[in-house]
């Protein structure tokens, strides 16, 4: 039998923001670890956006070896304890894992997760481990600049700082850490495991500057007359989409972003201990099926608000991870699915009074496969809901494209890059959601550890041609 990952009952973590699974022991650990079958041609790997050797770091786990498990892992993937806990391992290593033809998989993402926790208690002997990971290059002090800190950035500047580069990561806001410090919720991802990671990288050598938004306190053109030889844009998609209905100036609407940073990154759940309050009703509507709608709907629900989801599609149509969508039913979130808000009522005061909506039924499937929706004739109604959480998706930050003249970008906002994450400026390179729109955590890391490859190659050229 698989081990399940153990988590906070429904009932206490409603009431609280602390991480709702609460990870294995070390005899769970071992245990699960002996179900794998340590198979001659682990295809797991293969299912790895980062190729960790998954076999090899369950059997370490197996002997006990939870540190060496941990330094093994970090030789692919520098985030291991944030991986562990929010990568769709399901679509991934343990979909392809050889016992899931009988549905019952390694738990590969919690024994990540175990392996990836030893440094929270023994982190100053991974800062001298990671030291002596680095190593120099070049006679020649090549300086690279990384802008934004999410898991793409984090991820080339950490590896560039392991070949040997002096790296400086720019980031906007005052903590680094992208989505993983701004939008994920404490009790998904505690901020302590990705600070925990954070100052790994920052032990590997990457100069983090926060408070820094380049486009605008720097250009890139800044950047490269500071002496940068080489640049990697991961400033992710943070833009939030709204649904373009009447009402969506009103007080008490918000979009995703604006929520979860104000609850994760400023705090706000524990104002007046924090500065940053957040102004929410007692009803709160979260319009979308992905699991940044669902983070939204949990959060409230922990704000001690009813929260509820509202959906176009139906249930089997939500994007969000099935364990999400099973956590939030637990903890009682009810879904109106086949919804479509057309209108937010205004209360007379200037603030969120009712949601309008349109019932919907599902007809053909459309270009993503999935069965479009289409509104059903004189079905409105009003949802009595005094707050509104749009959460339907988000686009490519717009600024560095905006002001950096040749930075060449795709119709829906991406920038452009060749098969080596090079933009269409030399030197200038690209990755994370920055380049694919709204994707995950790993493979924003993957194409960060792509681009850092492909920058080693470039910078290389530099030096032959020129040295
Ligand atoms: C609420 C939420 C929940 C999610 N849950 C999951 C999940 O469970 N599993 C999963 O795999 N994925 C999840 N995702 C998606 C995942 O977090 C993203 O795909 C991933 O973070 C993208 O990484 P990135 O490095 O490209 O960008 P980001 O994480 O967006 O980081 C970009 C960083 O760049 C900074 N920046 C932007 N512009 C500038 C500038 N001009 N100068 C300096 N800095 C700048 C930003 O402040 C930000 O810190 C979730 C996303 C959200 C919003
Ligand atoms: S495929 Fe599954 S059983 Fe085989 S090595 Fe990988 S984790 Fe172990």
């Amino acid at each position: 039998m698989r081990n399940k990952t153990p988590q906070q009952p429904a009932k206490e973590r409603v009431k609280n923001f602390f991480e709702v699974a609460l990870g294995f022991s070390q005899e769970q650990a071992e245990e699960e670890a002996r179900r794998c079958l340590q198979c001659k041609d682990p295809v797991c790997i293969k299912g790895c956006p980062v190729e960790v050797d998954i076999p090899a770091f369950i059997k370490l786990i197996k002997e006990g070896k939870q540190k060496e498990a941990q330094a093994l892992i970090k030789e692919k993937n520098n985030l291991p304890g944030i991986c562990g806990r929010v990568c769709p391992q399901e679509d991934q290593c343990e979909a392809v894992c050889i016992l899931n033809k009988k549905k019952i998989p390694v738990n590969i993402g919690a024994l990540e997760r175990y392996a990836a926790d030893y440094g929270l208690v023994h982190s100053q002997e991974f800062i001298v481990h990671s030291k002596k990971l680095r190593t120099t290059n070049y006679e020649l002090r090549t300086t690279i600049a990384v802008v934004g800190s999410g898991p793409a950035g984090l991820t080339c500047a950490a590896d560039l700082a392991k070949m040997g580069y002096e790296v400086t990561l720019f980031e906007s806001l005052h903590l680094p850490g992208g989505v993983l410090m701004y939008g994920i919720p404490e009790f998904r991802l505690p901020k302590k495991i990705v600070q925990n990671e954070v100052d790994y990288i920052k032990s590997l050598g990457v100069d983090i500057k926060t408070d820094t938004l380049i486009g605008n306190t720097y250009s890139l053109e800044d950047l490269c007359k500071e002496g940068f030889k080489a640049i990697f844009i991961g400033t992710g998609a943070g833009l939030p989409q709204f649904l373009g209905i009447p009402g969506e100036n009103l007080g008490r609407v918000y979009s995703a972003n604006e929520f979860l940073t104000r609850v994760n990154l400023m705090k706000a759940y524990k104002f007046p201990d924090y500065a940053t309050p957040i102004n929410i009703g007692k009803k709160i509507a979260v319009i979308g099926g992905g699991n940044v709608a669902f983070d939204c709907a949990r959060v409230a629900l922990r704000l001690g608000t009813q929260a509820v989801l509202v959906y176009r599609r139906t249930e089997n149509e939500m994007p969000a991870r099935k364990e999400e969508i099973r956590n939030a039913t637990d903890e009682g979130i009810p879904f109106k699915v086949l919804t479509q808000p057309v209108r937010i009522i205004d209360d007379g005061k200037g603030f969120v009074g009712g949601l309008e909506c349109i019932a919907m039924e599902l007809g053909e499937p459309d270009a993503s496969g999935r069965r479009r929706p289409a509104p059903l004739k004189d079905s409105n109604f009003v949802l009595g809901v005094d707050t509104v959480i749009v959460a339907i998706g988000q686009n490519p930050n717009p600024l560095l494209p905006k002001v950096t003249p040749h930075l060449k970008t795709n119709k829906d906002g991406t920038i452009w890059v060749d098969k080596n994450f090079m933009s269409s400026i030399p030197g200038v390179f690209a990755g994370g959601d920055i380049i694919s729109g709204a994707d995950t955590v790993i493979s924003a890391m993957g194409a960060g550890k792509k681009a850092a490859v492909a920058i080693d190659r470039y910078i290389k050229n530099l030096v032959t041609s020129f040295g």
